[in-house]
């Protein structure tokens, strides 16, 4: 096993394979308190990639209600139990053990491997809330339960645990951009990369007898544009592009003022040590023990920062680009008026107004001759 350094755990950690850092690394920020289980990002990826034979329970986006719902079924709690201790110093860092680092049996990856079944049941537990309403309870102002959805892809990890299981050398993480994709010549279906993923991204074809996993949608990545759960979102929860590392932050970057200088997104299960390329800002009405464990310690000044995003025209900017163009933006710029958007030649491709422009049409129109009374 070579030493890495994992940022998000802020230690060194064991992995099988030396670091190698890509050139540019995908990254993606969804912020939970906007997703509504649309479930268009599932459709949107599912009818471009998936809608093939033996793809039928292949979901590479899927969208689960927390804390019931989970695809496959009880995929993070599964994992959970195998890491015995999870504790974080005060400091922020980890203290407990990876997937790496706690392996019995000479196996690289501390796995379980789900059965059928699990995969059976994609929306269980869809909108339970967690918690009991009371008799002749009502809505007071403020919800005694709570419930959030998560959307889900493969995290592009920078260690990632299929690739560090597999033993035919399938998998393999992009030099251009950071994806990890499985090689499907070399596959022999030994299903070692569905048991060592976490967050159960890879997936088992019955019919072609070999794995499949998120694509990153490498062909628009190519081209400059964002994925199709990204474009796609309703919500407009999700901006996709390219992280730097800590050491090399670029102020102008969206995603790296968001995750690395504000601190206002946070990784999924950072305790599992694959160092995963998708964060999250975390619900913000949802009890801290379980967001602790969910997202690690950073979870109080995630929240809090977030909360006070008006007074943050940097932050904000950033935010107003979510879902605002298909197109990747690389850098951009707080201006007095808009969030504008560069692609990575410094071209502008999206410019968005702070406040949306309000049109007053007026109530009688001469040139028809008529009211309209529809307006203001
Ligand atoms: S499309 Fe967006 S809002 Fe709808 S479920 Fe997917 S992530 Fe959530
Ligand atoms: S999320 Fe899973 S499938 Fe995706 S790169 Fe990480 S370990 Fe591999």
């Amino acid at each position: 096993m070579a030493k890495v350094n994992n940022w998000q755990l802020k230690r060194e950690m064991e992995y099988p394979y030396e670091a190698a850092k890509p050139k540019k690394q995908i990254a993606y920020v969804f912020d939970t308190n906007k997703c509504i289980a649309c479930q268009t990002c599932t459709v949107a990826c599912k009818t471009t990639w998936t809608s093939g034979k033996g793809e039928e329970t292949i979901f590479f986006n899927n969208v689960e209600t927390k804390p019931y719902g989970g695809y496959p079924l009880r995929w993070d709690v599964n994992t959970l139990k195998n890491i015995k201790d999870q504790q974080w110093s005060a400091s922020g860092e980890y203290k407990g053990s990876t997937i790496f680092e706690n392996t019995e049996n000479g196996e690289r990856v501390r796995g379980w491997r789900p059965e059928e079944r699990d995969y059976a049941y994609p929306n269980i537990g869809e909108d339970e809330v967690k918690g009991l309403m009371d008799k002749g309870a009502f809505f007071n102002g403020m919800h005694d339960v709570w419930m959030f959805y998560l959307a889900r892809i493969c995290n592009h990890c920078s260690y990632p645990a299929c690739l560090a299981a597999c033993p035919r050398k399938a998998i393999y993480k992009r030099e251009e951009d950071g994806i990890v994709l499985i090689d499907q010549s070399r596959c022999r279906g030994y299903k070692e990369c569905i048991k060592a993923c976490p967050y159960k991204k890879t997936f088992f074809n019955m019919v072609t007898r070999v794995s499949e996993k998120c694509i990153g949608c490498y062909p628009l990545i190519e081209k400059g544009e964002q994925p199709r759960c990204v474009t796609t979102c309703i919500g407009k929860i999700r901006m996709q592009g390219f992280l730097g590392e800590p050491e090399k932050i670029r102020k102008d970057n969206p995603m790296d003022q968001i995750v690395h200088i504000k601190k206002v997104a946070l990784p999924l299960y950072p305790q599992y040590g694959t160092q995963p390329n998708v964060y999250y800002v975390p619900p913000v009405h949802v009890p801290k023990d379980f967001l602790y464990q969910m997202f690690g310690p950073g979870v109080d000044k995630t929240i809090e920062t977030y909360r006070n995003m008006k007074d943050d025209k940097e932050l904000l900017a950033a935010f107003l680009l979510f879902g605002n163009s298909p197109r990747i933006i690389h850098s951009y710029k707080a201006e007095d008026k808009h969030a504008v958007g560069y692609n990575e030649a410094g071209d502008e491709i999206v410019r968005v107004p702070y406040t949306e422009p309000v049109f007053a049409r007026p109530h009688w129109d001469p040139n028809a001759s008529t009211f309209r009374h529809n307006t203001p």
